[in-house]
């Protein structure tokens, strides 16, 4: 059996949910420990807290998996006598790494808020709001000898994948020009030489912004010049593979009633915060794990019926009234940690799938802080 590291199981978690799609304001990745640190064990949770330092110990866990990152803002100090530093200055006591995967998981096909949409039962799920104008077409100038190479090399660094199909590119032939310098080291013809007029292929491919730095590497390793011609040019288009909210629709309808009743069961909350008809039908759902509420807006363009989400604020909740004060959708607002507990179950099948002979275990602990008081009828 073969030997995992830190980064073997980093690299393939970035493989799906990159780096580079997390929000501006996040810090996702490594943030303590050796990459090339070997794992048996490795648990995960939603937040690192004392008790789940505690869990990682006694199972001699080497890392440690969570969804919110322990280090966001920057750090003056690493003392015992604050939290992050208390918390960081006890992993490294203990030889345990901490990887977080936050909003790049998010943003993620099949992420935190697709496992969402499949733990309250939806079907046909897909993006709430595709990451928009993320898309870019790449277009470089290649002679026809290695156009195949180059093709390959840019499909192989995620270029051209449009809906289900991959390596889509476009390909006219023409004639490129160019006069060697003084110095330059020209595949074809001499430094200082003549004019040089080769027949070469126009190779146009599109992807997402993000992955632009990666294909322009692979581009100029496959590419035979000394000098590799190249556009960007961005598209008004979204990346239908990232994107963030999910939703779908419930293969039957349910009154708004029983629909709440469903999450509230599902997500073991005591309780939710909504506006809506309790009578009236949802069938097509809107879901965000976490804080969406910046997403109330796309759920109604999108038609659902109803958007689960947390974190909304008392003001937001009017923003799905019409004009009468009548609800045009149900906005129903439940615990953070609530939407996104089902994120420990999702990295923990998702890793176990991948890698033989290492121990993925989602946290016993419920990691929130925040309990919920139920009033009872008598006062006092
Ligand atoms: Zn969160």
């Amino acid at each position: 059996m073969s030997v995992v590291k830190i980064k073997d199981i980093t690299q393939a978690l970035e493989a799906w949910a990159p780096n580079a799609t997390q929000q501006s304001y996040d810090n996702v990745g490594l943030q303590v420990g050796d990459p090339n640190h070997v794992v048996n064990t490795c648990l995960i949770a939603l937040d690192l807290t004392p008790g789940l330092i505690d869990e990682a110990v006694e199972a001699q866990a080497e890392l440690i998996i969570t969804h919110h990152p322990l280090i966001f803002r920057p750090l003056k100090s690493i003392t015992t006598s604050r939290w992050h530093g208390a918390l960081i200055h006890r992993l490294i006591k203990h030889d345990i790494a901490l990887y977080c995967i936050h909003t790049n998981l998010d943003a993620a096909y099949d992420g935190v808020s697709f496992a969402l949409a499949e733990q309250l039962g939806l079907e046909q799920i897909s993006f709430l709001r595709p990451t928009p104008n993320a898309m870019v077409k790449l277009v470089t100038f290649v002679p026809l000898s290695h156009l195949d190479g180059v093709r390959e090399a840019l499909k192989n660094a995620g270029a051209g994948h449009i809906g289900e199909y991959e390596g889509c590119s476009f390909v006219t032939e023409g004639t490129g020009y160019f006069s060697p310098g003084e110095h330059a080291d020209p595949t074809i013809g001499k430094a200082r030489g003549p004019e040089e007029r080769v027949h070469e292929a126009r190779l146009e491919v599109e992807l997402p912004g993000w992955k632009v730095s990666s294909a322009t590497n692979a581009l100029q390793e496959a590419h035979p010049y000394e000098e590799v011609a190249f556009d960007v040019v961005p598209m008004q288009k979204a990346d239908t593979r990232t994107g963030m909210g999910a939703i779908g629709t419930l293969p039957i309808p349910l009154p708004l009633a029983s629909f709440l009743n469903r999450v509230t069961h599902t997500l073991e909350t005591p309780s939710a915060q909504f506006v809506g008809d309790e009578n009236a039908m949802v069938k097509r759902i809107a879901v965000c794990g976490g804080s969406g509420s910046d997403l109330i807006g796309d759920a109604m363009r999108m038609g659902a019926d109803a958007y689960v989400t947390a974190d909304v604020t008392y003001h937001r909740f009017f923003e799905v009234l019409d004009t009468q004060g009548t609800p045009r959708m149900a906005l129903i607002n439940i615990g953070h940690y609530e939407t996104e507990a089902c994120t420990e179950e999702l990295l923990t099948e998702w890793l176990d799938d991948r890698f033989e002979g290492v121990v993925f275990r989602k946290t016993k602990e419920k990691t929130s802080p925040v309990q919920y008081y139920i009033s009872s009828k008598t006062n006092g």
